[in-house]
């Protein structure tokens, strides 16, 4: 069976009913029988169908054992986290999500837990810093928002062989271009809130075990520090996975069109899309996912916060929010928006030049998105000339 057969079949139809959609079990409680007596539900914390389905499914989109679901990615990451102790250390990607180097620097480092970022796209970078300490290595692939791709495979080895476990975060590439699992990762995190919502509709996030030992453990995390997922939004990120793979095809050929034509119209100044031919990590991008999708980052020619901030605000497909994966175009600005609170030298260092820009390109005609951007730099373009002759 191929995998979009899958997908679309991993969520059952209710046994119960036969209603075809899964239903949203609203209950905070379930009725037992007598005193532990019950149908493997007792308190929707721990356990709640809806939930649970949903876990499963991912469980099995992602090739993994199994998963549990999380009111947000960062809840997801948190939980993750929490399988470590004081005086471990975490091996991170360089350009890694900011919520995840606010989250691991200033709320974990208090408890005794360090970080070490390196640029993991040379596996040789990880073998180098690794060390006895590090019992968790972070990647992301691709990475936010310079797209850099890492070696799961090869980073795997390293991991295993320094005894520290392996966790992707998924979120960009969604299980749909790559299986970080079947690569050698002992999990996998996504914000659930992007591609595999699919909708800007909901915030969400999942982690994923390749054993069942280790999902035992996150499962205990969740129901321990309680930060899972609602019923009503397990049905909405189920309802998105159904429709996952179509979307995410959709999104990679749109942002490959987008891409090529940002490269060739010459109105960019650098283009980073892993599937163009010119980016550092293509080679890698082609044999570690079934297609590139949906993110593309650029620099203008005049590389100012000042350019930016009127490229962003002259889309008109394109609307300038934070976030990414959803139906609709997005267009950000990470040294204003997503990355603000990095300080610019080490913003700037980290790829993130004050005039880049990010797209997630959405589901609209790809022809359509790229004259929206047309216009933007040629508005961007005519302004410069007006502020020109005015001087
Ligand atoms: C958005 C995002 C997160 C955080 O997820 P939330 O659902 O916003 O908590 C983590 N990792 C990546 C790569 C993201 O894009």
């Amino acid at each position: 069976m191929k995998d979009t057969t899958k997908a679309i079949h991993a969520i059952p139809v209710d046994p119960l009913t036969g209603s075809i959609s899964v239903p949203i079990y609203q209950t905070s409680t379930f009725v037992q029988d007598s005193p532990g007596e019950h149908k493997g539900f007792d308190y929707a914390r721990s356990n709640n169908p809806t939930r649970q389905i949903l876990e499963e499914t991912l469980a099995k989109l992602e090739g993994g054992k199994r998963a549990s679901a999380f009111a947000s990615g960062l809840a997801a990451i948190d939980a993750v986290v929490k399988l470590l102790q004081s005086g471990d250390e975490i091996l991170a990607v360089d350009d890694i999500y900011g919520g995840a180097f606010r989250l691991f620097t200033h709320v974990y480092d208090k408890f005794g837990i360090s970080v070490k970022y390196a640029d993991t796209t040379e596996a040789e970078n990880v073998f180098n810093a690794i060390g006895p300490k590090t019992k968790l290595v972070w990647l992301e692939s691709p990475t936010n928002p310079t797209l850099k791709i890492s070696d799961i495979e090869t980073i795997a080895k390293i991991a295993h062989a320094n005894g520290a476990l392996l966790c992707v975060d998924n979120t960009f590439a969604s299980p749909v271009l790559q299986k970080p699992i079947t690569c050698g990762a002992d999990l996998v995190v996504h914000s659930a809130t992007k591609y595999l919502g699919g909708h800007s509709d909901l915030i969400a996030g999942a982690v994923v075990s390749a054993h069942d030992a280790l999902g035992e453990k996150i499962k205990f995390i969740q129901n321990a520090s309680g930060a899972i997922l609602s019923p009503f939004d397990s049905f909405l990120v189920l309802r998105g996975i159904e429709t996952l793979h179509l979307r995410v095809e959709k999104h990679s050929a749109n942002a490959l069109k987008v891409a090529r034509w940002l490269y060739d119209s010459g109105f960019a100044d650098k283009v980073y899309y892993p599937g163009l031919e010119t980016h550092a990590n293509h080679e890698i991008a082609k044999r570690q996912q079934s297609a590139f999708g949906g993110i593309i980052s650029f620099t203008l020619s005049e590389d100012t916060e000042v350019a930016a901030t009127k490229f962003v605000t002259s889309t008109q497909l394109f609307k300038l929010a934070e976030s990414l994966g959803g139906v609709k175009s997005l267009i950000c600005h990470p040294a204003a928006m997503t990355h603000k609170s990095i300080p610019a030298e080490r913003r700037r260092h980290a790829g993130v030049a004050d005039s880049l820009i990010r797209l997630s390109v959405g589901l609209e005609d790809a022809d359509d998105l790229i004259h929206d951007l047309e216009q933007a730099f040629i508005t961007l373009k005519e302004n410069k000339t007006t502020f020109i002759h005015q001087n």
